[in-house]
């Protein structure tokens, strides 16, 4: 095993799209940046390992002149101009180039960030390092900096710093919100895997793996639309773990296999029960990492809300937009027999906080993605990956202004 240490001005854990805006918006503003991902591709869930497609401000067409410029508008352009087709392999390297492309980013793939050095009382933690495991090198990295943006979705590294969080849905009476239930609790959003088919062209046969689960026995069939030439997103309402007796980041093994019994279970449907036409079509690629919609929130000096998206509060610490519907899903998630999802569209797009992007308690530590400070309902909305990208550079701007500026979090002073 070898041991290294990594000096540089800011550290950016997680390399999905929040990680990335927030790393080249860092490095773009001259600052060294070390950029980390855990996995062997960038992108997040928006990569070919999970293949969730982006979408952000514009909504269901709603704002329909609203869209994501920026690093992530960037990526946008690069992608309709070399990616008309949407091969998920093809935005890989897209994202890989938009990161390779700066010379102030030091990336490293395939490293976990499991091990954070933080000091101070509970109210005033500072971290000094991060450290990681490079998968197939043997390398263990420690990862110095001033200033580290956690941009992991499940928010290990605040969790380990210390920082004040939330999990599932909070009171009514909390923050006065119309969707909010009485009493909270731990609900959150259920996590899913996609699957991809093909036409083979010729009869292929489908013999189904001992684990697969009959869904006629479920809602599915009678509650779900199911086409046997569908593919991916069409299918995101394979979702399961988000009930109050799950956990979406303990149980994720569990999880996957439940998952797994289901698209097998479908595909089964699809293939043999005769109800289709599918005799030619064959399965191209499933999902084995499932993707976690929702765990940790983190607390900043404002907590977005529902009455923000829905009043449009105008904020003087305004960074960025979002405008996804606030999009939330049952707990029961793919089995249940009532409702698929709600949805509430503002009227038009909604600004998001600085305050929401830096942790109240651990003075540099920032965040960007499905980690922000929001409520369970604002973050039905917010944690669409194009208002992750933007509140990523929103946040990596801020990092470097914070090294610039030798702040830590470069707290915000309302001004008088
Ligand atoms: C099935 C599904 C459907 C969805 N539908 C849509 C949709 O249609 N459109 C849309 O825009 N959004 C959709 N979402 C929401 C969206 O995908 C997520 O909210 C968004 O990806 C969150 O972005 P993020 O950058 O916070 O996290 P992620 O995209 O998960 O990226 C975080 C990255 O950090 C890495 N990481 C985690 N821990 C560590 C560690 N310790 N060390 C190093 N790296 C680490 C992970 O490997 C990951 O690549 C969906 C989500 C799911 C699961």
């Amino acid at each position: 095993m070898r041991f290294e240490n990594v000096q540089s001005d800011v550290t950016v854990v997680g390399g999905g799209l929040s990680g990335v805006s927030a790393a080249v918006a860092a490095a773009r503003l001259g600052k060294k940046v070390a950029l980390i991902q855990n996995r062997p591709v960038l992108g997040g869930n928006s990569s070919s390992e999970m293949r969730v497609w982006v979408v952000g401000a514009t909504g269901h067409g709603v704002n329909r002149y609203a869209r994501e410029t920026g690093v992530l508008g960037e990526m946008f352009v690069e992608n309709q101009y070399t990616n008309p087709e949407g091969n998920p392999y093809y935005w890989d390297l897209i994202v890989l180039e938009k990161v390779r492309h700066e010379p102030n980013i030091q990336l490293f793939l395939n490293t976990d960030v499991h091990e954070v050095e933080a000091e101070g009382d509970e109210l005033n933690r500072h971290i000094k390092s991060v450290t990681g495991w490079m998968m197939g090198s043997e390398r263990k990295i420690r990862f110095e900096s001033p200033v580290f943006l956690d941009c992991t979705g499940d928010g290990l590294i605040g969790f380990l710093a210390g920082a004040k969080y939330q999990i599932g849905r909070e009171a009514k009476h909390e923050f006065n919100e119309a969707w909010a239930p009485d009493v909270s609790d731990n609900i959150t959003l259920g996590s899913t895997l996609l699957f991809y088919t093909k036409d083979a062209g010729r009869p292929v046969k489908f013999v189904p793996p001992s684990f697969t689960k009959d869904i006629t026995q479920t809602p599915i069939p009678i509650k779900r639309v199911l086409n046997s030439g569908d593919s991916g997103c069409h299918y995101w309402w394979i979702e399961w773990g988000g009930a109050e007796d799950i956990d979406t980041l303990h149980d994720n093994e569990r999880i996957r296999d439940e998952l797994w019994s289901v698209i097998y279970g479908i595909w089964d449907y699809i293939k043999n029960s005769g109800k289709f036409e599918a005799e030619t079509m064959t399965l191209e690629w499933v999902g084995s990492m499932p993707g976690k919609r929702e765990y940790r929130r983190f607390k900043g000096d404002y907590v977005l809300n529902q009455n923000d998206l829905e009043r449009q509060t105008q904020f003087e610490d305004n960074v960025t937009y979002g405008g996804w519907s606030i999009d939330l899903h049952p707990p029961e998630g793919m089995y249940a027999a009532d409702y698929t999802s709600r949805h509430y569209h503002s009227d038009g797009i909604y600004q998001i906080p600085y305050r929401s992007l830096y942790s109240f308690n651990v003075n540099n530590l920032l965040f960007a993605g499905r980690n922000i400070s929001a409520t369970h309902i604002a973050f039905g909305s917010s944690r669409v990956m194009g208002t992750c990208a933007s509140v990523g550079q929103a946040a990596g701007t801020a990092a470097a202004l914070c090294v610039e500026n030798k702040a830590t979090r470069g707290r915000f002073m309302r001004s008088i």
